[in-house]
């Protein structure tokens, strides 16, 4: 079983996603960490993100894996290395869209989600994943947030991101763009705790008798 959490940069998918899949006794799955995982392997390798032939042979070279640790929490490993920190380098912050657009690289990052949730409950954070990975899936919400908040939220984390052009490019791409799933449940989050946005999503799935007590 899959619910599917999808918004723009800074919407408070993460915090809300994570928090929700503890509370309901799920596990957390951060789609987004897989993108840029790739994303800061290619950059390693010197790799120009803006050439997709380039990024292609790369991607075959490429192992890609993610599963979960001993204590619950998700990894991503590639080439053997477990970055983490390494994810939110503003290099990788600016190249990520760039590499997301490239149908190779959705494809293969798709089918390690569908692998990895194959059999489990997972809340799986995202921009496509109740539009395009699991589209079957009925629990689908969609958390937004004004780009004034978003902008704040971003800079109270100390990032440098610019989350703006991410935007602009996620929902232009041609292939899985951002947007709203016509199913899903939108929740404006510019002036919700995240417990407010916690509690409304575990009300909603409640009632549909998932993580009851
Ligand atoms: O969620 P996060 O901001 O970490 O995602 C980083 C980038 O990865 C997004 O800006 C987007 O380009 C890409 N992404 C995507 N599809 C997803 C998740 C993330 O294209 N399901």
């Amino acid at each position: 079983m899959v619910i599917a959490i999808d918004g723009p940069a800074a919407s408070g998918k993460s915090s809300v996603a994570r928090r929700l899949a503890r509370k309901i006794g799920f596990d957390y799955v951060n789609s987004g960490a897989m993108y840029r995982a790739v994303t800061w392997e290619l950059l390693r390798e010197g790799i120009d993100p803006a050439r997709s032939e380039s990024v292609e042979a790369a991607l075959a070279r490429i192992s890609l894996d993610c599963g979960f640790s001993g204590d619950g929490e998700f990894f991503i490993r590639v080439n053997s290395e477990l970055p983490e920190v390494e994810l939110r380098e503003s290099s990788v912050n600016s190249q990520v869209s760039e590499v997301s657009t490239i149908p190779a690289v959705r494809r293969l990052i798709g089918s390690r989600l569908h692998a990895v949730a194959a059999g489990r409950r997972v809340v799986m954070e995202g921009r496509d994943i109740g539009t395009a990975v699991f589209p079957e899936t009925p629990h689908k919400f969609y958390l937004d947030a004004s780009p004034e908040v978003r902008r704040r939220r971003r800079a109270a984390e100390g990032h440098n991101d610019s989350i703006e052009k991410r935007d602009r490019i996620d929902s232009t791409r041609r292939h899985a763009p951002l947007s709203v799933a016509p199913d899903a449940n939108v929740i404006d989050t510019s002036h919700l705790t995240l417990e407010g946005v916690v509690e409304a999503i575990s009300g909603i799935l409640r009632q549909r008798g998932i993580g009851q007590e």
